[in-house]
């Protein structure tokens, strides 16, 4: 792709000629001298470019991208809903939107109230007793999580015996990291024949040096861990609590809930199971919400109600302080607010249902073809294997590209050979479904020769994966 060079000849932009530097107003004055001389900046040498020329090479590289907007994209793990606009639509009001994040909390009662609304929305959901909408995302949210563990063992002096915390083999990356930056150590506990936690290992690697399990349910198979009930009792007999990643809240809205399976600590993401547009690194929440016990020990600020009104209480007993700059990401936690509201509680609990519904019915057009293992009913995401068909799951991926549509996540979890997890969600029609299921088994029927050769529709063809990986350019001088 070719992009023109910028012109100059418009009168206004004649002397602005291309290579020029210039001095920039208030860097070098006033302000300049309470900067140290050897930090001012003289000269800015940037190029000169039209704006038109900016414009359209932004609009030229939002064409290249894909998004939920423009198709269905069952990216698994990650719930790409379709995100209503009334959502962004509230969202980006100016009245929220131009709210200044150090107003007088007098000022902006409106805002507070949608924050202490959103908290109550997600303890009912969770059946949980406290919520603080700090953490910023689903991995912040564990963080914080496993800080509160960290701080409640430390309170009762057990911190030096409780070294470990058990995580599933299937576990996403995220939680094994918030674990070990917690400064915890990471014991993994193997996932039995079914898929589910198998209760006999994990019953030999409970110990006094537990402090806790993380685990998500459904789990990364899209498969309920129907032991919960059993698996809390071992941990809370030993004083240890129970983590819920609450990443595959689309699974179980108003049918069960992490409250109700005997969690302690839970997070949401509410990027995925509540609308905002997500990918390439955000933006995201994850709220966490706790149990009666743990309430003291949030992060801070949280939103309290006092007759009529709202404000900030940033001095809970025993919080594990400010876990982010101001009050969250509160364009999310407005988008939330709204398509919680807007879909009520029943509307929620369709969605789970529909998203489960969907998946079963992928499950079963593909399983003439493809690998399904684990054979329990799948809940709103599911794991397949294109072993079976000989090919590569990398390989079908980029067919899928060539068909226009996004494809699986691909070689996650770890557990399973050339896994392909797909989740639909419930914002997808049937004729999607049954497209997307045509495209994969047309894909696995093709010879590998063939395939290789694709995707040869996308702006960017295959890339050398290991060097992507190990070959890693992360400063622009480099
Ligand atoms: C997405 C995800 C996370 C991490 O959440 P982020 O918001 O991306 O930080 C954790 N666990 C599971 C199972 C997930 O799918």
């Amino acid at each position: 792709m070719s992009y023109r060079q910028a012109t100059y000849d418009e009168p206004l932009l004649r002397e602005f000629k291309s290579g020029a530097t210039y001095e920039i107003p208030g860097t070098v004055g006033d302000a300049g001298s309470m900067i140290p001389d050897a930090l001012v900046r003289k000269d800015l040498n940037i190029q000169d470019v039209a704006e038109y020329d900016v414009v359209r090479h932004f609009t030229r590289l939002s064409q290249m991208n894909y998004g939920v907007d423009l198709g269905f994209y069952p990216l698994g793990s990650c719930t790409m809903k379709f995100n209503p606009k009334y959502a962004d639509l509230i969202s980006s009001m100016s009245q929220f939107r131009d709210s200044h994040p150090l107003a007088d909390e007098s000022l902006v009662q409106g805002n507070l109230r949608i924050m202490y609304e959103l908290q109550e929305y997600l303890k009912a959901i969770s059946d949980m007793d406290a919520v603080s909408l700090q953490p910023l995302a689903g991995a912040h949210g564990e963080f914080s999580g496993i800080l509160i563990v960290r701080k409640y063992f430390q309170d009762r002096g057990e911190l030096e015996r409780r070294t470990e915390i058990i995580i599933p083999d299937s576990a996403h990356g995220t939680n094994p990291a918030s674990a070990a930056m917690a400064g915890f150590d990471v014991v993994e506990v193997p996932s039995g024949k079914d898929g589910t936690v198998d209760v006999e290992a994990l019953k030999g690697l409970v110990s006094e040096k537990t402090a806790a399990f993380m685990i998500t349910n459904p789990n990364t198979l899209g498969i309920f861990e129907h032991n919960i009930g059993k698996i809390a009792s071992i941990f809370h007999e030993k004083g240890a609590l129970l983590y819920y990643d609450g990443a595959n809240f689309n699974a179980i809205m108003g049918h069960t809930s992490p409250g109700l399976m005997g969690f302690d600590i839970v997070h949401f993401n509410l990027h995925k199971t509540f609308a905002t547009p997500h990918g390439g690194g955000g933006p995201g929440s994850g709220p966490i919400a706790v149990k009666e016990r743990l309430r003291e020990y949030l992060p801070v600020p949280v939103v309290e109600k006092k007759g009529n009104e709202f404000h900030f209480n940033y001095s809970l007993k025993n919080t594990i302080g400010k876990v982010s700059s101001f009050h969250g990401s509160f364009g999310v936690l407005l988008r939330a607010w709204a398509y919680i509201t807007g879909n009520g509680r029943d509307g929620l609990t369709e969605n789970s249902s529909v998203a489960v519904l969907n998946t079963n019915y992928i499950a079963h057009k593909l399983s003439s073809v493809y690998g399904i293992p684990f054979k329990k009913q799948k809940m709103h995401e599911l794991v397949i294997s294109s072993a079976s068909t000989g090919k590569r799951a990398m390989d079908i991926a980029k067919y899928v590209l060539d068909a226009g549509m996004h494809p699986p996540t691909v070689y996650f979890p770890l557990i399973l050979k050339e896994a392909m997890m797909i989740e639909p969600t419930e914002t997808v029609s049937r004729r999607d479904l049954d497209e997307y299921c045509r495209i994969l088994i047309e894909g696995a029927g093709k010879d590998e020769e063939e395939l290789h050769k694709h995707p040869t529709s996308t702006p960017v063809g295959r890339i050398d994966e290991v060097r992507a990986a190990r070959d890693q350019k992360l400063n622009w001088r480099s």
